[in-house]
Formats: C-alpha cells, structure tokens, sequence
C-alpha cells in the first residue's frame, strides 16, 4: 500500500478537487506561492480535476512534485508553452477581468489543436440523412457511442486528447433519444459487431443512467451486436465505483446483464502506470468485475514525465495480467494540448515498446503498439529496417479508415525526432505514402456525400 494506511474500510466519499478549491489539499502547503499560481494559470486553459483517492492513495506524498500521478492530474507550469503561460499569467496577475481570461483561453486552445484525428468532421455517421452526433463510426466493425451522460471523468488527465469537451469548447452536440438511434444505426448495419461506450468516462454514470442505454440495447436483441465495450478509468480513478458506491452492486448487476444476454462485455480500462494498480481497492474492483463475466483490457499512452521507461511498461503489464487483465494497446501520446512535454519520438517509442516486451511472458505479450490514432486509421510503428540500401522506419496500420490498408508493411525515411504521422516522411524519395492518394479521394467522396452543413 502506497501510503502506509491500509483501506480497511472501502466505503469513501467520492471528492472532487479544480481550481476552486486544491488549495484545501494538506499536500498543497509544500508548493510555494508561485507553484500554486502555476497551477491555475495552466488550469485557466487546459481542464483539471483530480479527487480525494487519486490524492490520498495514488499519489506519494512525501515526494509527489515528481510523481507521476501527480504529473498525470496536476497541472504544470511546462504544460504550456512559455508564451501562452506568460499571456495567461500576464492576464492573472492584473486580475483581468473573466470575460478577457475566457477569450485569451480560448485563444490559446484553438493554437492546441483541438479536434486531432479528424474527430468533429470525418466519423460522423448518418441515418436516413440525418447526422448522429453522438456516435462515430471509422472502423467498420466497430462504433463508438458517447452517451451524453458520461462525458466527464472522475479526475481528470493532463494529456488527454478530450480536454476540448472539458472546457467546454466541444462541439460534441447530443441526439435525442440517443440510444433508439445506435439501435436504429444498428439494425441497418450488420457489420458491426462491437458497440464501444465512451466518453469522459460512461463509468462517471450512476447505474440507473447507464441502464437507460444499456437495457434498450440488449432489447433490441441485434444478432450482429456480439460486444460491449465499455472504455473507462475508473478502476484507477475510483474503484469504489465497483466496490462500495451507494449504486455499486446495481453497476454490477446491470453489467452482469450484458454477460447473461450471451454478449460479451468488454471493459477498456485505461491504466498510465503501475502505481495505479497497487492499492488493494483496485484489486477487489477487478474481481469484482470478472465476477460477472467482464473481460478487462487495458491500454495507456506512451507519456514523457510519466510512464517513458521501459521499466514502467514490463511492471505494468505483469501486474495487469496478475489480475486477470489483458494489455491490449500502448499510444503514441495524441498531438494535441500538451504535446510538447508528453510526446516522444516514434523511434524512441518503438524502442521502449520492444525491450518492455522482451522482458514479459507471452501472456503479456497481447499488447501491440507503439500506435498513433491519426485520421488515418491506427498505425503501429514496426522499428528500424534497413531495404535500398537506406535506413528506414516500418510500420503498418492496425487499423484503417480502409481496411484495405492493414496490415500492409509501409515506410517512412528515417527520423528520430518526429513525434507524430504527420512529421515522417517516405522512404526511398517517394512523394507519398501510398495511402495518401487514396485517402484525398475518400475526403473527396466524403465531402460530395455530405450536407455543407456537417462541414461548417
Ligand atoms: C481505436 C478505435 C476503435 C477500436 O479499435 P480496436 O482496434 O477494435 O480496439 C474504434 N473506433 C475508433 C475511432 C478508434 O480510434
Ligand atoms: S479518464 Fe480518459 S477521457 Fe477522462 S481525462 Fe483521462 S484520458 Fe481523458
């Protein structure tokens, strides 16, 4: 146990800490003045929330200036860059008015890239015509299903690529009677077996809520919905979630429905490092949930400052499968908001991926990556190769806005600083990834098929 107390009582109110108030954390009497301005001066542009569990048993107190769940919840001065934290300070210390605070962040947030992959334009689904803004649909056996209920966390993580809808600076607009239409979409599309709940965290949910989409989806009875997956961070975040909330045992009840229903329930758990799976909670969360039929994999961003050790990745992945999970995905951390401190570059992640993996048994050895989710499709960087007598770096798309494209070998010319698809070039004096053709036809496609409307 991290902190020496042993959680003998699980039962815990759940307490969440922002800018209003971290100042009453006991930790924060260890930061200076300035560390503390810090914090909101970055808060004032990128989203923060972290709660009583991940402060009392995640992170060391002793030294939790440089813990990694700290790093992974806190905001830091360097998570800006040096411009836009001077802007925004500037503004603070005067004691600008809200109004101008608001537009400078806004400001800011649209120099970070804030809808990568293509989110907002390109995966919207239609039916009958009409666009259903709450679901995406990239992959073909796949959708993804953000129930407007779940779309806030229980803390918050720095780097996250959904930090947009946080701030409310999303564009993210909800369908009525959202679950008629996924079963609609559904029904009218045999192909896709996998239903995938996301968010924020569709855990954030109390299991009255979530029954309102769940149940109408078993209902429906669809012979071709053979998987829910559910993506969450809430074994990390809050375990009691599982274990001792007013509603737990309804959440499990209702998630035992899935099981009971003949589907599978597949639960995406998003874990960052090993401390995370240490406090006994998690454990009895885990049981919990393969109790009733979950199967629970996991998948992390490849982090600067928090998990860029291949160390941190082997012990990861061993305590995962000593509870029964299965890795499943490392990323490429996103190019969005923060990217400059977390990223790392494709060929040093390709190096922390494979001597991680060196040093686990095959049951851990589920994992694939080091991935990127581009526009694209998914794409796993290979390592080095040398062909035509010139260094290169190979990879190939998991998947692909083409299936087509998977599973293909490609490559880049080598560069060991480029942190993103974006900043590779081909190999072999090549003008384009053989991808590329293609993929400004199906814009093309798009667009002709589209309203103007969803492109605005
Ligand atoms: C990752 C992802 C999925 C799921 O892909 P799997 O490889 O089947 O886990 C589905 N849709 C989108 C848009 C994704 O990025
Ligand atoms: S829990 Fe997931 S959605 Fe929520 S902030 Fe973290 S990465 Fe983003």
């Amino acid at each position: 146990m991290r902190n020496a107390r042993k959680i003998a009582l699980f039962p815990e109110r759940y307490r969440a800490f922002s800018l209003n108030n971290f100042r009453d954390i006991p930790q924060m009497k260890h930061l200076s003045e300035e560390q503390k301005f810090d914090i909101e001066v970055v808060g004032n542009v990128l989203p923060f929330k972290a709660n009583n569990f991940v402060v009392d048993e995640l992170i060391d107190r002793e030294n939790f200036q440089n813990d990694p769940i700290y790093t992974l919840t806190f905001p830091k001065k360097e998570m800006l860059l040096p411009e836009h934290f001077d802007e925004m300070a500037n503004l603070l210390r005067r004691s600008a008015d809200k109004t101008k605070i608001k537009i400078a962040a806004n400001n800011i947030r649209m120099q970070l890239n804030p809808h990568p992959a293509g989110q907002i334009d390109h995966n919207v689904p239609h039916l009958h015509g009409e666009p259903l803004h709450n679901m995406q649909h990239k992959y073909k056996q796949t959708v993804l299903f953000f129930p407007s209920q779940g779309q806030t966390c229980h803390a918050y993580c720095t780097f996250c690529f959904r930090w947009p809808q946080f701030v409310g600076m999303s564009d993210l607009k909800f369908a009525s009677r959202e679950i008629e239409k996924l079963v609609d979409y559904l029904k009218v599309h045999p192909e896709i077996s996998d239903v995938l709940f996301t968010g924020g965290d569709p855990l954030i949910m109390s299991a009255k809520n979530l029954a309102g989409y769940i149940e109408p989806l078993l209902k429906a009875d669809l012979p071709n919905l053979k998987r829910i997956r559910i993506g969450t961070k809430a074994l990390s975040y809050w375990p009691h979630r599982f274990v001792s909330d007013e509603d737990a045992q309804a959440l499990l009840n209702l998630l035992g429905h899935v099981t009971k229903s003949g589907k599978q329930l597949a639960i995406m758990a998003h874990f960052n490092h090993p401390r995370e799976l240490e406090p006994e909670i998690v454990g009895t969360a885990i049981s919990a949930l393969r109790k009733i039929g979950a199967e629970i994999r996991t998948q992390s961003p490849l982090l600067r400052h928090i998990n860029d050790d291949p160390a941190v990745w082997s012990a990861m992945w061993n305590r995962q499968v000593d509870l029964g999970c299965i890795p499943y995905y490392m990323f490429m951390a996103r190019d969005t908001g923060s990217r400059h401190y977390f990223s790392v570059p494709v060929v040093r992640a390709w190096e922390i991926f494979r001597q991680a993996y060196q040093q686990v048994s095959g049951l851990c050895r589920t994992v694939r990556g080091p991935s990127m989710s581009a526009n694209l499709g998914k794409i796993q960087v290979l390592g080095e190769a040398a062909a035509g007598g010139e260094k290169v770096i190979v990879m190939r798309f998991l998947q692909g806005r083409d299936p087509d494209w998977v599973q293909r070998p490609f490559f880049a010319a080598w560069d060991d600083q480029a942190t993103w698809i974006d900043e590779l070039k081909p190999a072999f004096g090549e003008k384009q990834f053989f991808f590329e053709a293609e993929m400004e036809n199906l814009y093309q496609e798009r667009l002709d098929a589209s309203t103007a409307e969803d492109f605005e």
